[in-house]
């Protein structure tokens, strides 16, 4: 088992279904990997449109897909996202001490803040400028004018704008 190319395939499969039901094609696997020992511990895509308009993201969702583990489980792991994770998302891999994180694409993401701070955390961050990740977020965003008006026109929208600021805490030095 290639870890590499199945925890990435499996993000973007994860992603090509959300895109299907008609939320945002953005997928995360979490594989385990202890010596040859390696299975997918966990896998969803983002929920938003289709659940929830805030939580279910696709590396929260996975996370949660896991189920009870232990921490030492989650130590044994790595998330592959197809998109630069979000501040939340963030949150949650430092919390469950994941290692690393593989990243599909960053060009539609908030920037670079949140890779900035897992890596000043110890996380190995490994980003990938994967076509089929792009071109899948690309196309969801062309089709969906609202999510497009999200992204040019920030300033309409005073939460958007709050998270902004909420990352440049983060990233100020240390
Ligand atoms: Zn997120």
């Amino acid at each position: 088992m290639n870890i590499d190319q199945t925890g990435l395939q499996t993000a973007i499969a994860k992603a090509r279904k959300g895109g299907k039901e008609g939320g945002c094609p953005i997928g995360a696997s979490l594989i385990y990997h202890d010596g040859d020992e390696v299975y997918v511990l966990g896998a969803a895509h983002n929920e938003n449109t289709q659940k929830h308009p805030n939580i279910p993201h696709a590396e929260t969702a996975s996370i949660q897909d896991a189920g009870s583990q232990k921490l030492e489980t989650f130590q044994k792991t790595t998330l592959y996202t197809t998109l630069s994770p979000c501040s939340m998302c963030t949150g949650a891999i430092l919390y469950f001490g994941i290692p690393c994180v593989v990243i599909g694409e960053d060009i539609h993401a908030e920037g670079r803040v949140n890779i900035e701070l897992l890596r000043r955390r110890g996380v190995e961050v490994v980003l990938h400028e994967n076509e089929e990740c792009k071109e899948l977020l690309q196309k969801f965003i062309d089709e969906n004018p609202k999510v497009r008006q999200l992204n040019d026109k920030p300033e309409l929208y005073p939460r958007l704008l709050e998270r902004e600021q909420s990352q440049v805490w983060f990233n100020r030095p240390p």
